[in-house]
């Protein structure tokens, strides 16, 4: 049987939700599954792996705060080692610049940001959005190992209750790069790469001030992030940590509202996959009506406030 190996991040001691999402897409092609995890609280966050399908981990002692390049090759001598025929990270920006060096160490291709992986007879196929969204790519590798990452959101994390055996593995030292310093963004707000629920406010915001309302929504849900337009972005109103779109983030999660934004094609390249979109827009004829599930026409400085109130309310129900 196959074994798959798949690098899992973790902060505060646990798993983080994207890697479970991976172990979850690692589990739909394969019942041998080995988690390995790098750096200080890899041990503790490992036990949990056992109850989302991975059945043995291996923990890194990795460097402080971490070599991005020694972590490559530590990683691709677990998957050497273990006869791996798959290697899955999610598409992080630890997995984005992980995944690449690990496939070309094993002499493979990798096949970034996937959306779907499935069994094809004795092969395996990833599906991923290429050119903005405008094709929908399927991919086999003929390399020897399958390399791969998963879109945030895309798959579901798998829930198996089993047990896990959790081992020490080696570090080859000799590291070439060593990040000295991360910061953490301010404010401890979720990345929008990852929440579950993404509002985003675009120029009919009118200006910084206008997105107050969107900050208050996504309070309001709890597991929101707040992204925005390029326009937004542009004009200095929100972060580029926040863009969604082309040259912005591409996000996937279940519910994605997007507030004051018109549907420029380059925005809808980054969040079209979302399960739910709802839009807000007081033209009835914005293009973004036409990809969203559900659209409410009218000013977003009075629809926002009433849907802030009636999330609150239905959260306080319970
Ligand atoms: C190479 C390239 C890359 C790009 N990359 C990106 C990208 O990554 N992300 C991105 O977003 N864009 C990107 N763009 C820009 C993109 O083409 C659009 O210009 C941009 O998305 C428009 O942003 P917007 O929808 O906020 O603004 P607009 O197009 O100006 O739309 C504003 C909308 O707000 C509505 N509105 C105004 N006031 C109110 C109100 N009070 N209540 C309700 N609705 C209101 C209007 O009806 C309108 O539909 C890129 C463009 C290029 C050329």
């Amino acid at each position: 049987m196959t074994t798959a190996i798949v690098f899992v991040e973790h902060s505060d001691n646990a798993p983080r939700r994207a890697s479970l999402e991976c172990l979850g897409a690692a589990t739909s092609l394969t019942d041998s599954v080995v988690a390995v995890l790098s750096g200080a609280g890899a041990e503790e966050a490992a036990k949990a792996l056992g109850a989302h399908g991975a059945g043995r981990a291996i923990c890194l002692p990795g460097s402080d705060p971490f070599s991005p390049d020694g972590l490559a090759r530590d990683v691709a001598a677990v998957v050497g080692e273990q006869g791996g025929g798959i290697f899955l990270a999610a598409a992080t920006s630890r997995g984005r610049d992980l995944s690449p060096r690990v496939a070309a160490l094993l002499d493979s291709a990798l096949f970034s940001d996937c959306t779907a992986l499935v069994r094809a007879g004795e092969s395996l196929r990833a599906t991923r959005p290429w050119l903005a969204g405008k094709v929908i790519a399927t991919l086999e590798s003929s390399g020897p190992v399958f390399c791969a990452t998963t879109r945030l959101n895309a798959f579901n994390a798998a829930e198996t209750g089993g047990t896990i055996e959790v081992s020490t593995g080696n570090s080859g030292g000799d590291f070439r790069e060593l990040v000295k310093e991360l910061s953490a963004k301010s404010g401890g707000q979720l990345d929008v790469k990852e929440a579950p629920v993404v509002i985003s406010g675009g120029r009919g915001m009118k200006d910084a001030d206008g997105f107050k309302i969107l900050d208050e929504l996504a309070a309001a849900f709890g597991n929101a992030a707040v992204g925005a337009s390029r326009a937004a972005v542009d004009a200095g109103w929100r972060s580029h940590a926040e863009q969604v779109g082309q040259t912005g983030k591409v996000v996937s999660p279940q519910l994605y509202i997007a507030v004051g934004i018109s549907g420029a094609i380059q925005h809808l390249a980054g969040m079209k996959t979302s399960t739910t979109i709802v839009a807000i827009n007081k033209d009835a004829d914005a293009p973004i009506f036409k990809l969203a599930d559900y659209g409410i026409v009218g000013d977003v400085f009075e629809v926002v406030p009433a849907l802030t109130a009636a999330v609150a309310t239905l959260r306080a129900e319970g």
